[in-house]
């Protein structure tokens, strides 16, 4: 990375490389912004920005993934507004750090990443926590002040409506652990995960079907018209992570609202389920907490599509796959799936056939090893 960042940028002392990691999401699904738990791991998928300082007072960055340079001076970054550009990424990072009254001297960024862009695996986070870092530059943040900063980029300055989620687990993540975070105390616990027995396994379904923005939104409007429902009965639910099914249940309310609060409440109760079987170690029951969540997506949240759909049949076919399901905000992106080690062969070989025959479509196939968090290499 040094040699690649003196060729972009002409020789420089002192530079630093920092690293934070994608993730994968091993269940809860659509409960962030409900308040509820959800269990990434982070990735040893991540990006690495190499940094050093400018004489000049301009921030400059370029990722080898664009092939581009792009630059602004320091002094503009507060003022700074969207652009509708991957650099949006890096200058909404830049501009919430003066806007948290850190004073910001000029800098080269150098990016390179290894986390699929767009498939689900939140690339985004990790471009963000890893340039937050850069620009940081061995300063002191405390973490979850890091990921509120680096969630705040992405809302606010980039414009899409991200929960914390991505952006604490590349903060907090741990080698061979699942971090369950509480998303309303914004506290965590790391679960362990059976180190022998299973491997985790992402595939990518190159599908990103452009609904899902909109959708997006429908479903936090569709969330909290149930809990005002929901809320008028029993005053003590103030979000879906308070609900129980029976409360639900007694509550008239449209029978897609119904549906909506359904996979809310029940895919909240599956997280906890599924941290009891990993902690028991009981592989085919949190294989079934997967398929379960799938289902719960597919049918009562209607965020699934025919081509994660097929992912998931085809893979709960194969010998030796415990469970599968869609990862991430929906409409595409990549499937997680539980494999027994001496399957997995099997499992790529089938899985990329099948869909390749069936969609035309080559899946990338990507082994999930859960990693550290951000930090300076
Ligand atoms: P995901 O987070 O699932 O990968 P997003 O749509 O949230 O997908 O974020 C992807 C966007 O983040 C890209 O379109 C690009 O703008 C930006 N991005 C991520 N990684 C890089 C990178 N290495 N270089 C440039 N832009 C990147
Ligand atoms: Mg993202």
């Amino acid at each position: 990375m040094i040699e690649a960042f003196e060729e972009i940028f002409g020789r420089a002392a002192g530079i630093r490389i920092f690293r934070a990691p994608g993730r994968v999401n091993l269940i809860g699904e659509h409960t962030d912004y409900n308040l509820g738990f959800v269990l990434p791991v982070a990735l040893d998928l991540a990006t690495w920005v190499a940094s050093a300082p400018s004489p000049d007072n301009h921030l400059y960055v370029h990722s080898e993934d664009r092939n581009e340079t792009w630059d602004w001076p320091v002094a503009e970054i507060a003022e700074l507004k969207r652009a509708g550009h991957w650099t949006d990424y890096v200058a909404g990072v830049a501009h919430q750090i003066v806007h948290a009254g850190i004073p910001l001297e000029g800098r080269k960024l150098l990016i390179r990443s290894t986390v699929p862009v767009g498939a689900g695996l939140s690339s985004s986070a990790a471009i963000e926590v890893s340039t937050a870092l850069a620009l940081l530059n061995g300063r002191h943040m405390e973490p979850l002040e890091l990921a509120k900063l680096c969630q705040r980029a992405e809302r606010e300055f980039v414009g899409v409506p991200s929960g914390i989620m991505d952006q604490y687990v590349s903060v907090f993540g741990r080698a061979n652990a699942a971090v369950l975070i509480d998303c309303r105390s914004l506290e965590h616990e790391y679960v362990e995960l059976p180190a022998a027995g299973v491997e985790i396994w992402a595939v990518n379904s190159m599908v990103k079907h452009a609904l899902g923005q909109s959708a997006y939104r429908e479903r936090v409007e569709q969330c909290a018209i149930a809990v005002d429902a929901i809320s008028r009965r029993f005053p003590e639910v103030t979000s879906l992570r308070d609900a129980t099914l029976q409360q639900l249940e007694s509550t008239p309310l449209p029978s897609v609202i119904l549906r909506r609060a359904r996979h809310v409440i029940t895919e909240n109760a599956r997280v906890k389920l599924f941290v009891g079987a990993a902690r028991r170690r009981d592989l085919s029951r949190m294989g079934e907490l997967f398929l379960e969540s799938h289902v719960s997506m597919q049918h009562d949240y209607e965020i699934s599509c025919e081509e994660i759909d097929f992912l998931v049949q085809s893979a709960i076919g194969i010998e030796g796959v415990y469970g599968a399901r869609m990862t991430g905000g929906g409409f595409g992106g990549c499937t997680v799936n539980l494999v027994r080690p001496d399957a997995v062969k099997r499992f790529r070989e089938q899985i990329v056939a099948g869909y390749r025959e069936r969609f035309g479509i080559q899946a990338p196939v990507f082994r999930c090893i859960p990693s550290a968090g951000a930090g300076e290499v």
